[in-house]
């Protein structure tokens, strides 16, 4: 394997503590090493240019049946931007749900090398394994949902935690996934019937449990397992005013637990797409931002990380497995939806978006996600997402990253709203002048949510010892630059390496890399009963046998198995 050494970049890496010296950096066999292990190195000029680790991407929608739907019912996503193959890039097209092929490419040209399929339908793992095998260079893992699935919601009906833990101990084995995802507790099972979940002490019909037991009842067994990621949570009432309130009781279910896990995260839940979760007023004509009380909460408690949601002002296709969302969604905005059931495990839907910023709610929004990232104390506990394709496309990354380091590029957005004055009473967007440097959002791409993930070992550091996934941009932090430098800079790296194989040279994608498929076994002791429970249930209920469930090897040609005990 080729050795290289990248020199006289300018440096931004957490994990070093390096902000914005020069610095060289060596590659070996795959590895970041010291630069006196490498003896006859390639050489990469980055002078006058950022290095940075790979970034890492803790949550977007990337692989699997929603997204597919997305891409089936959206031919308009894709009219007039595939670009055929060439050299070693292949056939691509669609903008907000791209093919598999963009989303590797697009990403890499970003500078990032993992990213994480956040909601994975258990019965429907293979398909996701599959659209993940066929993404080239990005390491990616997917989160199975367990809030709404039947064994989990019976067992932590009864208190059953050392159950809950077994099944998704099974679970994590039989879908290679790698964490434990939970959408709108109770809520989804509930909208099988018709109805939601809109508080954490709404009962789910039939099985009288609450949501609130299932989010406590899913720490406890996560802890219990000591897995690498923690709960990582989409809360009740997505998307309505008021909801912060439903927010902060939902981050209040995890005071007083302590991680256990032995791959270095602080935090027991992880909540996703915190800017849908911080709407104040009553309705849609008063609402207003509660990011200032989300964010007291997340900086002073320090077993909770977040990640953004950024609204980025564009059309593109929401995709979520809060059924009741989205029903919810197309009744305000008519467009077309699809809705489906996921037999006894979970629900999803798709509608079409379109994020104006003629529209006042949507500017508030934007306001909002900006407001959590500014307002956050510790940037490695905030991290940087738009829930692809959410609140926008992934390909915006760079466009937030001049948002949140440019107070002129946000106040040139804001004047250009239609309803500039009242989109600022009710947001804080425009009191707050801080602009965040390249060392944060370092933390919030990269080191940050590596850690949360329980990857810090592999990922988002340019350490001795780390994956040698690195990224070179073209950009000089000590000349003067205009905001929207910094979004063409980083959404086209200069140079990429993935696991020390140079993916982008000179701008030019040159490898299709070597990807690989993380995913979670967790040793349990033998569970007889939780055995038996999987069994009848598959009997009595489910359309396919307990057979051909499991995802079977060759969904995962290049896997990389993390290895928990929690047998003690
Ligand atoms: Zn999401």
């Amino acid at each position: 394997m080729a050795e290289y050494l990248i020199k006289n970049g300018f440096v931004f890496d957490p994990v070093l503590g390096i902000k914005g010296d020069v610095a060289d950096i060596a590659i070996k066999d795959g590895k970041i090493v010291e630069t006196d292990a490498v003896k006859n190195p390639k050489i990469i000029d980055a002078g006058g240019k950022t290095v940075m680790a790979g970034g890492v991407d803790i949550h977007a929608h990337v692989a699997g049946p929603k997204v597919n739907i997305g891409r089936n019912f959206r031919p308009e996503d894709k009219i007039f931007n595939y670009k055929p193959g060439r050299g070693i890039e292949r056939m691509q097209g669609g903008f907000s749900v791209p093919t598999t092929i963009r989303t590797g490419y697009n990403y890499a040209r970003m500078g990032y090398t993992t990213v994480m399929e956040a909601a994975m339908p258990p019965l429907y793992a293979r398909h996701t394994h599959e659209e993940m095998r066929d993404t080239p260079i990005l390491d990616q893992g997917a989160y199975p949902v367990f809030g709404n699935n039947w064994f989990v919601l019976e067992y932590l009906k009864n208190n059953e935690v050392e159950n809950a833990a077994a099944y998704i101990a099974w679970l994590l084995r039989a879908t290679k996934g790698y964490a434990v995802k939970v959408v709108n507790p109770g809520g989804t099972e509930a909208w099988a019937w018709g109805l939601n979940c809109e508080n954490i002490h709404d009962p789910v019909p039939y099985f009288d449990i609450t949501p609130a037991q299932i989010i406590k009842g899913l720490i406890e067994a996560n802890e219990y397992l000591g897995l690498p990621h923690s709960m990582h949570m989409h809360a009740n009432n997505l998307g309505n005013p008021g909801n912060y309130t439903t927010t902060l009781d939902s981050f209040k279910l995890s005071e007083g637990i302590k991680p256990n896990s032995k791959f270095g995260r602080d935090q027991v839940m992880h909540h996703t797409h915190v800017q849908f979760h911080s709407y104040g007023g009553d309705s849609w004509a008063n609402v207003e931002s509660k990011a200032d009380k989300i964010m007291d909460y997340v900086n002073s408690h320090d077993n909770i990380t977040i990640d953004m949601g950024q609204v980025t002002l564009d059309e593109t296709t929401t995709m979520t497995a809060d059924g009741p969302f989205e029903h919810h969604l197309t009744a305000l905005n008519h467009l077309k939806w699809a809705n489906s059931d996921v037999e006894l495990e979970t629900g999803s839907g798709v509608v079409p978006y379109i994020y104006s910023p003629n529209i006042k709610v949507c500017a508030i929004q934007w306001c909002i996600g900006l407001e959590l990232a500014l307002l956050a104390k510790d940037p490695m506990r905030v991290f940087m997402t738009t829930d692809h394709p959410n609140a926008g496309p992934f390909i915006r990354y760079p466009r937030i990253m001049k948002w949140l380091m440019s107070e002129e590029a946000r106040q040139q957005q804001i004047d250009a709203f239609k309803h500039k004055d009242k989109v600022v009473d009710a947001t804080f967007i425009a009191g707050i002048d801080r602009e965040l440097d390249l060392y944060e959002i370092a933390q919030m791409t990269r080191a940050g949510p590596a850690k949360a993930l329980g990857l810090s070992h592999m990922y988002g550091g340019l350490a001795p010892g780390l994956e040698a996934d690195v990224a070179v941009f073209d950009f000089n932090p000590n000349e003067p630059y205009a905001p929207d430098d910094i979004e063409k800079a980083f959404s086209n790296a200069r140079h990429l390496f993935k696991t020390g194989v140079q993916i982008i040279n000179d701008h030019e994608i040159v490898s299709n890399g070597n990807k690989r498929t993380l995913w979670v076994n967790a040793k349990v002791n033998e569970n007889p009963q939780v055995m038996r429970d999987v069994k009848e249930k598959f009997l009595r209920y489910y359309t396919v046998t307990l057979n051909n469930y499991e995802v079977a090897g060759h969904y995962l040609p290049n896997p990389y198995v993390i290895e928990v005990d929690a047998t003690q």
